[in-house]
Formats: C-alpha cells, structure tokens, sequence
C-alpha cells in the first residue's frame, strides 16, 4: 500500500498540490520543437531543468531526445543569461548544424526575466545565425500552465516565424495537432492520403520519436514538418486545428496573421469524435469519404455491438491532458460506460463545460476537476470513498491502481513503464479499436481472475 496515507476524508486545498496530474510547460515545447525537421530544441535556463525534459521524453518515446541547454550558473541567474544564450546559438550552429533551434524558456530564465527575442535578434545581428538557419523561440515560464501550455506556445512561435502568405493560395489544408503519439500521427497522414487530400501537419513527430532501428544513428531523423511545409502554412485554404487547448491559439494566430480560416475540433479519439474529424475533413477539402475509411467506422461499430454487454455501466476514473479526456469522455459514454470521475492538471474553463456538456444525460452527477488542485490525491480519495472498475491515465495512476486494486489503461503522457503507445495509434477508427480491446482485455482478465470455478467460462 503505498498511498496507504491518502485519507477517505476530502479537505478543501487552496494552496497545496500532490500527485498532480500534469508536467512542465517546457516538455510540451519541446515535444512540439521535436516535430520539426532538422529541429534542436534549446533550453534557456539550467542543466537541471533540460535534463529533466529531455529525460521525460526519452522514458516515454524510448528514443533518445537531443535538446541543448544555456546552463545557467550562479552567475547568469544573477545577471541575465544573454550571454550564454548567444553563445549555446553559436555553438549549436558550429557543431551540430541543425537547420532550426527552438528555444523554450523556463521557470529561472522568466523569473530573471531575460528578453529571449532580443537574445535571439542579438544572435541575428551579430551574425550567429547561419544563412538558411534559423532561430525561433518562446516563452514557457512553468510555474503556470502545463506540458500542453508549452506545446501551445511552440505552436504560436512556429507560426510566427515561419508561416507567410504569399497572396496565392494552395490546394492544401494545415492541420494542427495536438500532443499525440507518433503513430497517431502517422495515422492522421494515412487517413487524409485516403481521402486524397493534400495536408500540411504540423508538428509531425512520426520517423522522428518512433524512428527504426537501422543500425545507423541519424542525429536528426528523417521525419519532420519541414521549413518550405512551414512557410507554406500561410497559403493553405483552411486549418483544421486538433485540440482546442492545444491549437486553438496556434490557428487563431495563423488566420489573423495569413488569413487561413480555422476550424477547431477535438482530437479524433473515439468514435463520435472521428466521425467528426472526417467530416470536418470532407468538407475542408471537399472530397467524398471513401469506402476505406467507412469500412473501417463499420468494424469499429461492430466491435461497439458485439461487446457491449461488457463495457455497459462499467464505472471509470480518468485523468490526463484535456485534449484526450473531452474525446475520450465522449468515448465511454458511447461504449454506455459510466465516466464518474475525470481530472486534468491542466487549467481552463472550457474544460469543464465540455465534459459536463457530454455528460449531461448520461452523468450528471460525475467529479469534475481541472487546474492547480486537481491532482492524483484528489482521485484517489474520490475512488476510496466509492470505488471504480476502471483507471484510465498514465503511469502515476499505477499507484492507485495497486493500492486499489482496479485494471488500470495506461493512456496519455508520460508512460513510463511500458512500451507500443509510440507504435499503435487510439486516434481514428483503427485507434479506438485498439482502445476497445485494452479496456475489453482488462476487464474480461479481471472477470476470470474473480470468477468461481462454476461461474470461470470459456466463451465469454
Ligand atoms: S518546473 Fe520549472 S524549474 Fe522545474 S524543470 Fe520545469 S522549467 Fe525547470
């Protein structure tokens, strides 16, 4: 038992969090830095902090994550790390030779309060910026926010710098993801190649944190959303922005910046979700869907009828990243599951509205909690005083899962225990079948384990 110490008694907190259920702003920057080609993301701060980041997504993608820092000393954090910063640009052009740095800040640099754009213009003017190189940057103080919050403003930098209208328009669509897999990714790109639809994605973190084994090291692997895709954002004919706390920023910046009209959708988890991912798809492009794509929706439903019974009113926790959990949410209510708890770390009205819009027939009276205080602590004492039969979330829900006792689907970031999330996609229908089967995997494994022996069958 070791949350043995979590009480069944739920005080109110105003100032206190524990367990909490997101990470730092950076590593959603650096995530999103990672997804573009030739891309060394920089850390402005100390060796610590970009240790930590860089490590948090080696655990989780299993691929090693090359990320430079400023190393800030005593010294810098006195006086401002300019210096070390112009330096690090020079360095990392001399050595490494990526075709971008991305620099993020992080808690140290924004509370010293160095001016990270007139750093990097500094560089520019002072001629550590090779010709055809670039530097782009923003700003991740984490003491608010979240992973996601980084992963936004990222976003919003590589529009800034990159995306530019010409005036003519392309046949093409952005589309702007939110964190997901590499393989979710992957996914996305095989889906608009079957509806025929020129895209940009971006970032695109596919053949980069999921790149083979070929027995040669690529220090910048050949997957990536590359410069000309970037700057060709501006001449797109639509966004379609995955992830409104992720995206909604970015592709409100790119239409008030390049006149690209936007819609913003939810991340296509599940099948509701999907169905509207390809028919936002569809209409952008104005392209029919094509039987490869219903087809597949038809397995799907037909997994959904066949197995019903063992998902009907099944009580689930989760928490995680509000991206995945309003989709997901929509999901289990699909499935005619019971979502009775759900918890983000990650702040934002919106949030809320969403899950009780999706839950206002089916689960009126679920927990809800998302922001500073919303935190495993939290969960846990809900799923003490009336428990679950499922945990969805990522690996610190495994605490409370043994403790408890409850079949636990690892989903979302960081998963640090287990492997295949980077490889097998949970967005579109492909994706939701595989979620189908991990959480009918769980709950029928749970069922045998229980079963007396009159009542242990073999057809289930
Ligand atoms: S929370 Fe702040 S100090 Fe801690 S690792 Fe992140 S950026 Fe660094």
């Amino acid at each position: 038992m070791l949350l043995r110490h979590t009480p069944k008694e739920i005080k109110e907190r105003k100032a206190l969090t524990v367990n909490p259920a997101k990470t730092c702003q950076p590593i959603g920057a650096m995530y999103a830095a990672l997804g573009i080609h030739g891309c060394m993301p920089h850390s402005h701060g100390s060796q610590g902090c970009c240790a930590y980041h860089r490590s948090a997504l080696t655990r989780h993608y299993k691929e090693p994550v090359m990320a430079a820092t400023s190393s800030f000393t005593e010294g810098s954090s006195v006086f401002g790390g300019q210096a070390n910063l112009i330096q690090a640009i020079n360095n990392i052009f001399t050595i490494y030779n990526p075709d971008i740095i991305a620099v993020h800040t992080t808690c140290l640099s924004e509370t010293i309060g160095d001016d990270v754009n007139q750093i990097c213009q500094k560089a520019r003017d002072d001629g550590k910026v090779p010709e055809g190189k670039h530097v782009i940057h923003c700003n991740t103080p984490s003491y608010v926010g979240s992973h996601i919050t980084g992963y936004s403003n990222m976003l919003k930098g590589i529009i800034k710098y990159f995306s530019k209208s010409t005036g003519v328009k392309k046949d093409q669509i952005n589309i702007i993801s939110g964190w997901i897999e590499p393989s979710d990714m992957r996914e996305i790109k095989n889906i608009v190649n079957q509806m025929g639809i020129k895209v940009v994605l971006f970032p695109d973190t596919s053949d980069i944190l999921d790149a083979p084994q070929t027995g040669v090291h690529a220090f910048y692997p050949k997957g990536g959303t590359t410069i000309p895709e970037l700057t060709s954002t501006g001449d797109s004919k639509f966004s379609l922005a995955l992830g409104e706390f992720a995206t909604d920023a970015a592709a409100k910046d790119l239409d008030s910046k390049c006149k690209v009209k936007f819609k913003t959708i939810d991340l296509p988890i599940g099948l509701s979700a999907t169905d509207r991912f390809i028919v936002a798809l569809s209409n952008a492009a104005d392209v029919d869907v094509p039987s490869s794509i219903t087809e597949e929706r038809g397995r799907l439903v037909d997994i959904i009828t066949d197995m019903q019974q063992y998902f009907y009113n099944k009580r689930v926790a989760l928490f995680g990243d509000p991206d995945q959990l309003i989709p997901l949410t929509e999901l289990l209510v699909d499935l005619d599951m019971k979502p009775v708890y759900i918890v983000s770390g990650t702040s934002g009205k919106v949030f809320d509205r969403r899950i009780k819009e999706i839950l206002a027939e089916s689960m009126p009276d679920a927990k809800v909690k998302n922001g500073a205080n919303a935190d495993l602590f939290l969960l846990h004492q809900w799923i003490k005083n009336d428990p679950v039969d499922l945990i969805i979330g990522n690996t610190y829900g495994k605490y409370i899962a043994r403790d408890e006792d409850i079949p636990f689907l690892r989903m979302g970031f960081p998963i640090l225990d287990r492997v295949g999330h980077s490889y097998f996609p949970t967005v579109g229908y492909s994706g939701a079948m595989r979620i189908l089967e991990k959480i009918l995997n769980l709950l029928m494994d749970r069922q045998d384990r229980d079963s007396s022996e009159e009542s242990f069958e073999l057809v289930m």
